[in-house]
């Protein structure tokens, strides 16, 4: 197998050099700028990798990664994830992998196949393809794909870093960026799970190692050319970079060359081993312009939208408000109105145990799973009723909020909205309630605190209901300033004033209650008054909105009489302090909102403003 150190004794040394350069390490600057990313006409997402110069190998890594040399790389396309086994399939193509699973990479593959792929995709999507299907040669002058020489794929795993890996020297922060032998448990992962670098690609560090166009010679780097090099025009092994689940962190690094002979049929490739496709970005072809316009540029959404059929599996009882309905109502009112199609549509997984854990007991998870799963009926109290697929909605309604963070923390949009159900807001950390099952937004708030490293987030929650759920989830914790507008008094019984927070966090839980009858003027004068001189304080790192429609004059629940053209203006003030304070990135999630028609409306009225 290839992602193997070339021996015990430069093993060693690199460990040693590992430690050494460890001591001495510096962040790796972690540049904010949007990638350019297109989705290909098969559904597959790309980032522009833009050209450049940089160095190439490292003297601190093994023999080959020497002699450290100047490169030039002409711009190209690369997939942002390795090849899952889903996509490989869409090509009826026979997936050879081990570990099976859709969402995972695509492994056990030969280097050859990989090129098949990369020619049965340029077919399927009207391009030239690169290989030449008995040679295997690769036309590098076709439009279509291939997968990447070594040093374009080293250039993009740097990111226009030049530390051990992308993001700086410190080993120790590599279980945030790979799956590898430390954090694996011997398998593949599905793709797109850890961070990705700043150039927006993912899993280039472990879980697959993946294969390079190139033929490995320990030597090359002593003859490499400088523009544009394509490794030796013969071999008997093709390189593997990037390590994989099974790999030490030291065969993580990013100059880290390693290589397999498995290149044709005959060859088993090991389960460590996928791939992801590149292809040329010239600046001047109009085929590449063309494809720039009929693949519609996420660099150019602003607003992600999650939504998927599982939110509306969730049944409740016959004449019960919250229905899938709501949810077929904003959907249907987005096409209408034509805005459905310029929103960056995104797809939820499931949230991982491990996120919702965060803020749920164990007990309250299973209970939950167990109580769909016999068909209980209702889960807790009477007023959170439940079918048999309510849990995987609802651990997908709380995966919808994870996936918009990561859209906005990628830079693929710049905010979103979460059209997801059961709601969330009033769930405690081990019982349901008022609909809700899982606390999506708080959930959402320890992920983006956890796992992106951020420390501030704002809350901010207008539906009618004051979010009990929430206010006691982060009640003593400084990093969450909750802000909370409602009806008062009301269900469910929370929401005064005087609930400040306790311990460290008082005075990080603000409840506004408002009397029944309250409309646009009287919460845009809370928003003014009391919403901007708190965010002002806090400076938050991320908000959140807990975006309930049920203060709609026409609410079937809610006594207020809050419009449509409000919601917009509500909008309009948390848009703004996200942008003062952290660039934008706000993801709203929706709470309730009963009235179809005022709900639908709402929803239009607040994605506008989110979508300027
Ligand atoms: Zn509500």
């Amino acid at each position: 197998m290839a992602v193997r150190p070339t021996n015990l004794i430069t093993g060693i040394l690199c460990l040693l050099l590992t430690l050494i350069v460890i001591s001495g390490c510096r962040r790796a600057k972690e540049t904010k700028t949007l990638p350019q990313v297109i989705k290909t006409k098969t559904g597959t997402e790309m980032a522009l990798i833009p050209g450049g110069w940089f160095d190439m190998g490292s003297k601190e890594g093994a023999s080959d990664e020497s002699p450290v040399h100047r490169v030039w790389v002409s711009p190209f396309w690369m997939d942002r994830y390795e090849v899952t086994q889903e996509q490989f399939k869409k090509f009826q193509l026979p997936d050879p992998s081990h570990f099976k699973n859709p969402k995972h990479p695509c492994e056990q593959i030969n280097w050859t196949d990989a090129a098949q792929y990369c020619n049965e995709r340029s077919r399927a999507e009207g391009f030239e393809p690169c290989y030449d299907e008995q040679s295997w040669q690769c036309n590098f002058n076709a439009k279509g794909y291939r997968l990447p020489t070594e040093a374009e794929w080293e250039y993009a795993c740097q990111a226009g870093t030049t530390t051990k890996y992308s993001f700086g020297n410190d080993v120790r922060k590599l279980k945030g960026y790979a799956w590898f032998a430390d954090n694996s448990s011997g398998k593949t992962h599905p793709v797109g799970e850890k961070k990705p670098n700043s150039w927006g690609l993912y899993d280039v560090y472990g879980n697959a190692a993946e294969w390079c166009n190139d033929f490995y010679s320990e030597s090359y780097y002593k003859e490499s050319p400088e523009k544009d090099p394509k490794g030796p025009s013969k071999g008997q092994e093709r390189v593997l970079r990037g390590g994989a689940w099974n790999s030490r962190a030291d065969s993580c690094r990013s100059s880290y060359r390693a290589s397999d002979p498995s290149i044709n049929d005959t060859c088993l490739a090991s389960d460590a081993i996928g791939f992801r496709c590149v292809r040329n970005a010239s600046n001047n072809a109009s085929t590449e312009q063309n494809m720039e316009k009929e693949n519609q540029a996420p660099g150019r959404y602003i607003t992600g939208f999650v939504y998927d059929d599982i939110y509306l599996e969730h049944k409740t009882t016959e004449g019960h408000p919250e229905t899938a309905q709501r949810l077929v109502a904003i959907v249907e009112r987005l096409k209408a109105k034509g805005l459905y199609s310029q929103l960056y549509q995104l797809t939820p997984s499931p949230v991982l145990l491990e996120w919702l854990l965060t803020v749920h007991t164990p007990e309250y998870i299973q209970r939950a799973q167990r109580s769909c799963e016999q068909g209980a009926g209702y889960l807790d109290s009477m007023d959170t009723p439940i079918s048999s697929r309510s849990y995987e909605a609802a651990m997908e309604a709380a995966g919808g909020v994870l996936s918009a963070i990561d859209a906005v923390m990628a830079g693929r949009v710049k905010n979103a909205f979460c059209a997801v159900r059961p709601p969330g807001h009033h769930a405690l950390k081990d019982k349901a309630m008022g609909f809700c099952i899982f606390n999506n937004v708080a959930v959402g708030t320890r992920y983006i605190q956890k796992r992106y490293d951020l420390s501030k987030i704002l809350i901010v929650d207008w539906d009618v209901h004051h979010g009990n759920g929430i206010q006691e989830m982060f009640y003593d914790d400084p990093t969450v300033l909750y802000f909370s507008v409602h009806q008062y008094p009301f269900y469910p019984g929370t929401g005064s004033e005087a609930e400040k927070g306790s311990g460290k966090g008082l005075n990080y839980n603000i409840n506004v209650p408002l009397p029944a009858g309250s409309g646009d003027g009287d919460y845009l004068r809370v928003f003014e008054e009391k919403l901007k001189p708190a965010a002002l304080a806090f400076s938050p790192d991320f908000v959140l909105i807990c975006a309930g429609f049920d203060a709609h004059k026409d609410d079937l629940l809610g006594g207020m009489r809050v419009t449509a053209k409000g919601f917009a203006e509500l909008t309009q003030v948390v848009k703004e302090i996200a942008e003062k304070y952290c660039e934008g990135q706000l993801v709203s999630v929706l709470e309730g909102g009963y009235h179809l028609e005022g709900l639908a409306t709402s929803v239009e009225a607040h994605i506008r403003v989110l979508m300027r």
